[in-house]
């Protein structure tokens, strides 16, 4: 197949560092451990085995809210699928069991 010339023509540019430095996570308080700043803090640091669990059983953090992500498109999409999947499994064992 044939795919023609290199794309050499095109230049990415960024400037500065992107930082997010409000997170909107008033709401969490009492409910899910933040950082400093206000980021969900999510696995290790919030004694939890899943990367993406929050302090607060059932409650997952994501993207740029949650604290130590790398604050970029395709992994705040790619850590939004992942974590589906844990919901799913999260709701199969909480859910009540008919009596
Ligand atoms: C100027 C700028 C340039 C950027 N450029 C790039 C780039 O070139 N490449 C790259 O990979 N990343 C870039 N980023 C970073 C990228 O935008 C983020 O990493 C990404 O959008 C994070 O996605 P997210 O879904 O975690 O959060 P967000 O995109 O911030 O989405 C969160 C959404 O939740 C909504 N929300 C918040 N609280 C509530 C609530 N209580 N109820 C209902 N809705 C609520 C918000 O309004 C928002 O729409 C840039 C960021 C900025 C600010």
């Amino acid at each position: 197949m044939d795919i023609g010339e290199p794309l050499d023509r095109f230049v990415y540019v960024a400037e500065g560092e992107i930082e997010v430095v409000d997170p909107y996570t008033g709401w969490l308080s009492g409910l899910a451990a933040t950082d400093a700043k206000g980021f969900a803090i999510t696995g290790a640091g919030a004694g939890q085995a899943d990367d993406y669990a929050t302090t607060a059983p059932g409650i997952f953090a994501v993207g740029d809210v949650r604290a130590g992500s790398v604050k970029r498109v395709a992994s705040a999409v790619g850590e939004g699928s992942v974590v589906v999947s844990r919901i799913w499994q999260y709701l199969k064992d909480t859910r009540a069991k008919p009596g």
